[in-house]
């Protein structure tokens, strides 16, 4: 599953087509921003390319817009959803990177507060 084809059945191109609801705070012809549903901090966006790409493994030179894009209006859309004195970007890739949807996307996570250790600690298993 590489760059470009839309999936039908993927929930990000659904929410990419309006075709499932989402609080969303930017688009543009290249990215969509939204708020995740399930936040795991007080700012919780999710930024997408608009192009279906499965994970971080299927992408390539096609990419290269969108994904600068997606970084660089990070800062914008943290500050305007209210993380003004810093935030977080998590790009959750595969197994072992606990990706549960697979259409790349980006997350902001922001305070108030501080958000703590960048991984939890655990010990080996
Ligand atoms: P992952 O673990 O793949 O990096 O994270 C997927 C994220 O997508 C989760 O934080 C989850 O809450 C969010 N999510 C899943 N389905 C939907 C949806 O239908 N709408 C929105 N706004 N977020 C979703
Ligand atoms: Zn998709």
């Amino acid at each position: 599953m590489s760059g470009g084809q839309p999936a039908a059945d993927c929930i990000f191109c659904r929410i990419a087509r309006g075709e499932i609801p989402a609080r969303k705070v930017y688009e543009d012809e290249d990215v969509i921003a939204f708020n995740d549903i399930q936040p795991q901090a007080p700012v919780h966006l999710l930024v997408i390319p608009r192009q279906h790409v499965a994970s971080l493994y299927e992408a390539g030179a096609a990419q290269h817009a969108a994904f600068g894009k997606m970084l660089a209006l990070a800062g914008t859309l943290a500050r305007q959803a209210g993380a003004a004195d810093g935030f977080r970007i998590i790009v959750n890739t595969g197994r072992v990177g606990h990706q549960e949807v697979y259409h790349v996307h980006m997350h902001i996570l922001g305070g108030p507060d501080p958000l703590g250790p960048m991984l939890s600690r655990r010990k080996p298993a």
